[in-house]
């Protein structure tokens, strides 16, 4: 093409300009002799009245003019034949192609037509098939935008199959144009709006294809510059002609890139829509542009960086230009009223609208990158308001509670690519949002709900679904995963994710539905428990706060049936914003590209974790609760305060005595074989019964073996809604201030007969409630005890006492969230709650921790329980701790330290699938079509971490990995010197194979390579 560009007989109309010059056309068809003249126009153009004044000149000057007035928008051969047909009959000498495209494209056929009588429309269809001299056409635009006027094309429609094709030939271009402001004046402000972002398409498709010339270039210059400086103006200033004559030059400069270098997939696809439903043509390509642009990805990037420097806009890198350049055609689109979407298309048209349009841009256009079939049908569904993959529900939507707001939007497939699903999708829309830090319970805080991919897949324990938001606890980003259905639910209502800005002034729920989301009156669901709100809200999954949450209780969390987004507060930022709950329902279902294959191996995996001791015997018989007596004896049962790992009444609460004394029956999320959790019985009442963490932290931790006592405030503090972690962590510490005498609560270790009352008063903030709901570190704040507060940037530890787990403790202090286990990427499963590995050591516990933190956070992306990543190891080493293989292998895996940190810095080769080691990236590769293997999947993890940090250093943490005192400095056993967390000597190493600096913050050269 770009050969063919030289060799061509271009050529450039001639220019008339200026106001009134139209009315000097008659003379120039008199200096040709011409005097008889077909105008071809359409209906409103005819009705405001435009061609009047010409028309006059033309009879004054003694020229016949005839008027074909019947062109449709996408003109059609029957337009063409119709028009034809009159300039035969009164054998007329010349065409006036008077209007917009469609009336410049319907003269232009005529022209072709009239050149060559005995060829057909649809034979000339393509690249020079008219060949001969037409008669003289005259342009006179009436918008400013398809630059018709001077370009070799002429867009028809076949009105008999609905294809929309092009003729293009320099023969078309026409002999004279006239820009006359006067006759854009009248133009509707929508269609000045769409018709100048059809020229600045043309400018940006030119601009960035394969075929441009420094001519073509500086066209599409030009035509950016003007575009950004006069369009909106015009837009809203319809009657300024000064504007108007510099948009008439836009669309000119346009129209002679685009001619020459070609325009690419926007116009492709445009076409297809403009032939099913005769969508406007530049209507579609200003919805079009920003997405293809989107998915071209960095092929575009230095082009466009060029031209966000021409119109000004910032950025260091070229990506960042890049993206603030489609983020500005965004703005313009959106500051005009063009929407996001294109109504009316039909899922049924798509393949073959995608075909035609695929045929259309190969080989033809000399795009940047070449788009697939799957890449354009991408396209189409994000122009339906989805988010167009597979695996995907389609749809995400902002909803501004202040104003009650509620649009749809989409995100590039290149992010959802990136970012997974879930926490790392959520972490993206965040990161996008703010340039500073924010509040967390202020209006400008966000919360993002997210589903994945593995979400309705039917994949074994896939239906977690996850909440961020900025944490009033910790004042970093929290992302907060649960189970039960909602997630499922909220899928098949359509939406991948939810973005809820602003507060309510009063209590309102959400309800999202397939046909739209709308806000409810929850004035009665007011001082409710969770419970009972969601009984409220009739059908569907639902969550909803309790009343920790309308009380900003800084831990309280958010209920979904009877499992909970626990950790960070995000109950308090709901209730912030008056959102009490949301209700999803809808019947969606996912698209995979072979469903069969993944049925396939979907079953092999279900098998595989029925069949794992950890997953298929250990989980479902004792649930979480199994793991109190194996952290006993290895000395990680958080007891008072964590001054101690071995708690001497366990027994009484332990996994095997709720099992034998209060077990009614399993209880799990949907499409989960595990069924880690309880139902027992309590006062004749079927309720959940605890997990680890709040046996250890309401229990142990408090020195309480009333195991009933645990069991009824496990049960309160879901119903208020309020997190049990860190919930019994502040109680802890409380009762240890108590004892040291730095504040007179009255609360006391092996004491815990008020424990409910504690629990409602906490949750209302009432008495010294008020102090415990604010969590450790702002009370040590308060009272002092800052050494023996026990969480890691805010937020209480789980039940793990870290001082026999090194690498837990490293997961502790590094986790993103907070004092997070699984955040943290839970070495101590390895350390001796599943595997043996010395806990007391440091040696590998670095480079463990960072690739397991980074394979959980690719999973949790994806939507699976991290459950589900224990049967990544064979359950022969979790069976057999005393095989010598077994104990070899406990031995041998940190002095693999060094390499499982080479291959976590080189991804590539681990660019294979292994479904029976990590299943997870197989079914995100099977169910989403896209590319993916161990490699890729745990790079994501490690972008997803990265983006994470990015965000918590933009709330201010730096030097922010840190324990407490009391598990750097303390030994927990006099006599071992190693039973005290050593966090600096690990953290050195685990920044370095990070490559963050000395601060705990990611280099430019790590994020380079994260694509970040
Ligand atoms: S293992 Fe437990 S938490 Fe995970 S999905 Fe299954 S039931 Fe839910």
């Amino acid at each position: 093409m770009k050969l063919a560009a030289h060799f061509l007989p271009w050529r450039k109309p001639a220019l008339l300009e200026g106001e009134n010059c139209v009315l000097k056309l008659p003379e120039r068809l008199k200096g040709k002799n011409i005097d008889s003249v077909l105008l071809v126009t359409d209906k409103s153009i005819m009705s405001l009245g435009l061609p009047d004044a010409l028309l006059d000149e033309l009879r004054k000057q003694g020229i016949n003019a005839l008027v074909y007035d019947e062109t449709v928008p996408n003109p059609t051969i029957d337009n063409i034949e119709a028009a034809l047909a009159i300039y035969q009959e009164n054998g007329c000498g010349g065409i006036i192609a008077f209007g917009g495209g469609s009336s410049m494209d319907c003269a232009k056929g005529v022209g072709a037509r009239v050149a060559r009588p005995r060829k057909s429309i649809s034979r000339m269809k393509g690249l020079l098939k008219v060949m001969h001299k037409l008669p003289p056409v005259y342009a006179v635009p009436t918008t400013a935008g398809t630059g018709s006027e001077a370009t070799v094309a002429c867009v028809v429609v076949d009105s008999k199959t609905h294809e929309k094709y092009a003729i293009m030939d320099p023969a078309l271009i026409p002999m004279e144009a006239a820009l006359d402001p006067m006759l854009t004046i009248k133009l509707p402000p929508f269609i000045t709006a769409t018709t100048g972002m059809d020229a600045l398409t043309h400018a940006v498709e030119a601009y960035i294809g394969r075929s441009n010339t420094r001519e073509t270039r500086d066209m599409a210059r030009k035509t950016v510059t003007l575009v950004f400086e006069n369009l909106y103006s015009a837009y809203t200033d319809g009657a300024d002609t000064k504007h108007r004559a510099n948009m008439q030059l836009a669309a000119y400069y346009g129209g002679i890139a685009f001619t020459r270098a070609y325009v690419g997939n926007v116009h492709a696809i445009a076409h297809t829509l403009g032939g099913m439903y005769s969508v406007p043509h530049g209507l579609a390509n200003a919805v079009i542009l920003p997405h293809v642009l989107d998915d071209y990805g960095k092929s575009v990037y230095k082009p466009l960086a060029e031209l966000a420097d021409l119109v000004g806009l910032p950025g260091d890198t070229a990506g960042q230009k890049a993206k603030a350049f489609i983020q500005a055609v965004r703005d313009l689109n959106s500051s005009m009223g063009i929407p996001t979407t294109i109504d009316g298309i039909n899922e049924d048209d798509i393949p073959v609208m995608a075909g035609r349009a695929f045929h259309e841009a190969n080989p033809t256009y000399p795009v940047p990158r070449i788009f697939s079939r799957e890449e354009m049908i991408s396209v189409y569904h994000r122009l339906m308001g989805k988010s167009g993959s597979h695996g995907r529900a389609g749809k995400m939507a902002r909803i501004d509670l202040s104003t009650g707001d509620i649009v749809n939007f989409t995100m590039p497939l290149d992010d959802l690519t990136k970012y997974v699903g879930g926490k790392g999708l959520a972490a993206k829309i965040i990161y996008d949002e703010f340039d500073g830090p924010i509040e967390a319970l202020s209006d400008d805080n966000l919360i993002v709900i997210t589903t994945s991919p593995l979400n309705g897949s039917t994949a074994p324990s896939s239906s977690r679904f996850n909440i961020s938001t900025i944490s009033p606890l910790t004042g970093l980003l929290v992302s907060s995963n649960c189970g039960g259905d909602f997630g499922l639910h909220l899928k098949r209502a359509g939406y991948d994710a939810l973005v809820i800005s602003g507060s309510s002034k009063n209590w309102v729920y959400i309800h999202v539905t397939e046909t739209g989301i709308s806000l409810g009156d929850a004035s009665t669901m007011h001082g409710m428990n969770a419970s009972e709100a969601q009984e409220m809200m009739g059908k569907g999954g639902k969550l909803a706060i309790g009343i920790a949450g309308e009380n900003l209780v800084r831990y309280a969390n958010v209920v979904s049936d009877e499992r909970v987004a626990g950790r960070g507060g995000v109950g308090a930022v709901f209730g912030y914003k008056g959102l009490k709950g949301i209700v999803a329902e809808g019947q969606t279902r996912i698209t995979m590209p072979d469903i069969d294959k993944f049925k396939k191996f979907n079953k092999k995996w279900i098998a595989a974790l029925k069949k794992h001791v950890l997953t298929g015997t250990q989980l479902p018989k004792l649930g979480t609760a199994a793991l109190v007596s194996m952290m006993q004896h290895r000395s990680m049962l958080a007891t008072r305060n964590y001054s101690r790992g071995r708690y001497d009444e366990f027994e009484k609460i332990s996994g095997e005595t709720l099992r034998e004394k209060h077990l009614v029956k399993n209880k799990g999320c949907v499409t989960c074989p595990i069924q880690c959790g309880r139902v027992v019985k309590h006062e004749d009442k079927n309720i959940k019964g605890p997990e680890l963490e709040t046996l250890g932290l309401l229990g142990s931790n408090l020195e309480n073996d009333d195991l009933e006592r645990i069991i009824r405030v496990n049960y309160l503090c879901d119903e208020y809604g309020m997190d049990t972690i860190s919930f019994g962590g502040s109680v802890g510490f409380a009762m240890e201030l108590n004892d040291k005498g730095l504040w007179d609560n009255g609360l006391r270790f092996g004491k815990c007969d008020t424990l409910e009352e504690l629990t409602l008063q906490t949750a209302k903030r009432e008495g010294i409630g008020a102090d415990i709901a604010e969590g450790s570190k702002r009370m040590s704040e308060k009272y002092g005890g800052a050494e023996y507060a026990i969480h890691a940037k805010g937020m209480e530890l789980a039940a793990y006492e870290p001082r026999a787990a090194q690498g837990m403790g490293l997961g502790y202090a590094t986790a993103n969230r907070g004092g997070c286990h699984l955040n943290g990427g839970y070495l101590a499963v390895l350390e001796g709650l599943g595997l043996q590995v010395n806990g007391r050591s440091t040696r590998g516990k670095a480079s463990i921790a960072v690739f397991f933190q980074d394979l959980m956070e690719a999973a949790t992306a994806g939507g699976s329980c991290l459950f589900t990543t224990y049967a990544v190891l064979p359950s022969a080493l979790y069976k057999y701790p005393n095989n010598i293989f077994v104990r070899m292998v406990y031995a041998m895996l940190p002095r693999f330290g060094g390499l499982i940190a080479f291959l976590h810095s080189h991804p590539g080769l681990l660019g294979i699938n292994v479904p029976a080691i990590v299943p997870h990236a197989y079914a995100y590769k099977l169910i989403t079509g896209q590319k993916m293997n161990i490699g890729r999947f745990i790079c994501a993890g490690e972008r997803i971490y990265n983006l994470e940090r990015l965000i918590a250093v933009r709330q201010g943490l730096i030097d922010g990995d840190t324990l407490p005192g009391r598990l750097t400095e303390e030994l927990q056993d006099d006599d071992d010197s190693s039973s005290s967390v050593q966090l600096e000597p690990m953290l050195k190493k685990y920044y370095k194979i990070r490559g963050w600096d000395e601060h705990g913050v990611p280099t430019p050269e790590r994020l380079r390579k994260l694509g970040l």
